[in-house]
């Protein structure tokens, strides 16, 4: 493949990986192959270099290394944690409680226990800077619920629910809490003991690491139902032979994002802050979605009245620039975001969204070309508008 030399803005859909990552893992691809099970030394080796691994990733969220279970990824570490948490407690309670703007790996594995199970579950609403009402939790809970799941930080919007805040509620209810923080790792301090976090999702691809690789850390004494039943691995609740090569880079970028997470969270809040103002401030009908100030430090998102996102997509590839929008049509179908609908967008707006989310090797150039570049590109799709027309 060749190397692209466009700018890239899409930290939040997947992260290059660092070279210091790739070097971790080189050794594992070329000699070290002992599968862990085994009792020879090949099988040893490997062994011990995924107890270290558990071990860094553990105490990048202040957890023990007993608490980590490497999976295939975030998805699956969101299906493992609800699927579990809710068969194993069916004799308590058949409630969960989620919220309108989580990733799809969570709301889709609620639907199919509603559908399939005999689950009910609450969908709590967001306000229109995308954050859920603490009293409407507290509302939501009942002798049934078991479970809470609301996600640490949303990956199209940014916004960063209250955790510590959810987190003292579902223990003095005496009920389970879940994050989906793929997003938040590596990007905002993560401490499950002090936020009463009891499951909680983690993925190496989204903090330049590999792909295929994620964990579920599960708080001691909690017990769930094993998602993939099979081997012995993971102290006997995820079966699979290791992902050997996978966990030694998702350990080395967890230890490389905690080394830098001050220093990178000053650099990109500046950087974001500046493209967000500059695009607010030279586009008329523009209108920031998610949270001002309680934000991941590396998204933007920003609605345009009157145009289409694949639109804007399309015009910014023409000059390298690589985004995501926040109407779904690219991924074939017609509704706009769940997200963008749910913090109350019309449909008009949803569909004029556009998400740039930056990173490790976003420069201020990079800001500077995006500013001087998106205007006219708005600009252009939105004389080629009906809507447009009439408010001129
Ligand atoms: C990317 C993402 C996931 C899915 O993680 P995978 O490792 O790609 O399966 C889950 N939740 C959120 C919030 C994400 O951004």
């Amino acid at each position: 493949m060749q190397i692209n030399d466009g700018i890239y803005m899409d930290y939040a859909a997947t992260t290059p990986m660092k070279k210091e990552v790739l070097e971790a893992m080189m050794p594992f691809l070329e000699g070290g192959f002992g599968n862990p099970s085994s009792f020879h030394s090949f099988g040893r080796d490997t062994k011990k270099v995924i107890d270290e691994s558990r071990e860094i990733i553990a105490n990048a969220i202040n957890a023990s290394q007993k608490e980590i279970y490497f999976t295939g990824g975030g998805s699956e570490a969101d299906n493992w944690a609800i699927k579990g948490v809710a068969f194993s407690n069916r004799k308590k309670g058949n409630h969960i409680i989620t919220s309108k703007i989580e990733h799809h790996a969570v709301l889709h594995t609620c639907e199919y226990l509603e559908k399939f199970h005999g689950f009910e579950v609450t969908y709590l609403d967001v306000d229109e800077d995308g954050m859920i009402s603490l009293d409407e939790l507290k509302n939501a809970i009942k002798k049934e619920t078991i479970l809470i799941s609301i996600m640490f930080a949303n990956n199209e919007i940014g916004t960063v629910e209250p955790i510590e805040e959810i987190g003292k509620i579902a223990k003095e209810n005496n009920v389970l809490f879940h994050t989906d923080a793929v997003q938040a790792l590596g990007h905002l301090e993560i401490d499950v003991k002090e936020m009463n976090i009891d499951l909680m999702s983690i993925t190496a691809h989204k903090l330049y690491g590999p792909k295929g690789i994620g964990a579920l850390y599960i708080r001691q004494g909690i017990k769930l139902h094993n998602l993939i039943h099979g081997g012995a691995q993971e102290k006997r609740r995820r079966a699979g032979t290791e992902n050997i090569v996978g966990i030694v880079g998702f350990a080395k970028a967890c230890e490389l994002a905690m080394s830098d997470l001050e220093e990178s969270k000053k650099r990109l809040t500046t950087l974001r802050d500046k493209l967000m103002n500059g695009i607010l401030e030279n586009i008329p009908y523009s209108k920031l979605n998610g949270h001002r100030t309680k934000r991941l430090p590396n998204n933007v998102n920003i609605s345009f009245e009157f145009i289409e996102g694949e639109g804007i997509l399309l015009l910014l590839d023409h000059v390298k620039v690589a985004a995501s929008s926040g109407s779904a049509c690219t991924s074939g179908s017609l509704d706009p975001s769940h997200v963008l609908m749910a913090i109350g967008l019309p449909h008009e707006k949803a569909h004029g969204s556009l998400r740039l989310t930056i990173g490790d090797m976003t420069k201020e150039e990079d800001i500077d070309f995006v500013i001087e570049k998106l205007p006219p590109i708005i600009e252009k799709l939105r004389s080629m508008s009906p809507l447009y027309e009439n408010v001129k």
